[in-house]
């Protein structure tokens, strides 16, 4: 299977327009406390491994607990700030399972005994690691059995915040994007709502954060009143750019749908945290992104 077939190994696409500035919207080695979601989420962003993906780790601050998304690499590192913010890791989710977003998992999990959480589409890229590894010239990181799966539509949920999965193929088959939002007080998501009840909710049951399916519904693509979300955009969406297709698995047809249909439907004030380089808005790609064109 040919996984890294490019001799270059950066996840963006070759033809890069010139790097905007002070477009920086969060910094990167101290906590943040942005707009948007919530004045109050913790949300730390740091680049990791070789190839420095973004790893973020989100949390909140009330409750103490917190997910990690594309731990690549230096789990230490990412321990020491999950340690310094007292956090409790409820789940790890990777957007895709390209090495430089999956090299931490199994280390991480080791760590936190935290739930690991891919689209299964990635699965089998997932197996082939070793192959990953051999084609970067790497190291094969230790890898792990993973047995959950997040689709299109669901929730991740930790403290007062929610992760919802937008299913984004293209990169990878299994892409996703994660659009991180304020929960509604209970008494207020549930008014006029029966509470769900289904084999699935207790299937759930075993995962130690709260996955919640909502396969069918409509994607809120604003909380009520709760401002914008902030996107985790994996290597999909791009400062001025998008995620290169000429791996294993990509599709150039599929990452312009995805990207059109699904990320470009959220308000242009949601903040994108793409997997490599730095943050943009929904907005300023929108406008400015060549790709989208
Ligand atoms: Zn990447
Ligand atoms: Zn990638």
């Amino acid at each position: 299977m040919p996984v890294y077939p490019g001799a270059y190994p950066d996840q963006r696409v070759v033809s890069t327009p010139a790097v905007r500035i002070n477009r920086r919207l969060t910094c990167r080695r101290k906590s943040c406390y942005t707009f948007g979601v919530s004045e109050k989420l913790i949300h730390e962003i740091i680049p990791v491994g070789m190839l420095q993906c973004n790893c973020s780790i989100l949390g909140d601050p009330e409750t103490h607990e917190a997910i990690v998304v594309d731990p690549g690499d230096e789990v230490e590192r990412i321990l020491e700030i999950v340690r310094a913010h007292q956090l409790n890791v409820r789940a790890i989710v990777s957007t895709h399972t390209h090495i430089d977003h999956v090299g931490g998992l199994a280390r991480l999990h080791a760590a936190t005994k935290a739930p690991v959480l891919i689209h299964e589409a990635d699965l089998e890229l997932y197996r082939h690691l070793d192959m990953q590894a051999q084609f970067l010239g790497m190291r094969t990181p230790v890898s792990m059995r993973i047995e959950d799966f997040v689709k299109e539509g669901d929730s991740v949920r930790w403290g007062g915040y929610a992760a919802r999965v937008i299913h984004t193929p293209g990169h990878t088959p299994g892409s996703i994007s994660l659009l991180v939002e304020k929960r509604q007080p209970p008494e207020q998501a549930n008014a006029g709502r029966p509470k769900p009840q289904s084999a699935k909710a207790s299937a759930e049951a075993h995962l130690q954060a709260q996955v919640v399916g909502h396969a069918g519904e409509a994607m809120p693509t604003r909380e009520r009143g709760l401002g914008p979300g902030r996107l985790v955009s994996g290597d999909t969406l791009f400062q001025g750019s998008i995620g290169r297709t000429d791996l294993w698995g990509g599709s150039m047809k599929d990452i312009l749908s995805s990207i059109r249909e699904k990320l470009l439907a959220l308000p242009d004030e949601t903040l994108v945290i793409p997997g490599h380089g730095d943050n943009t808005t929904i907005g300023a790609e929108r406008a400015e992104n060549p790709y989208l064109r």
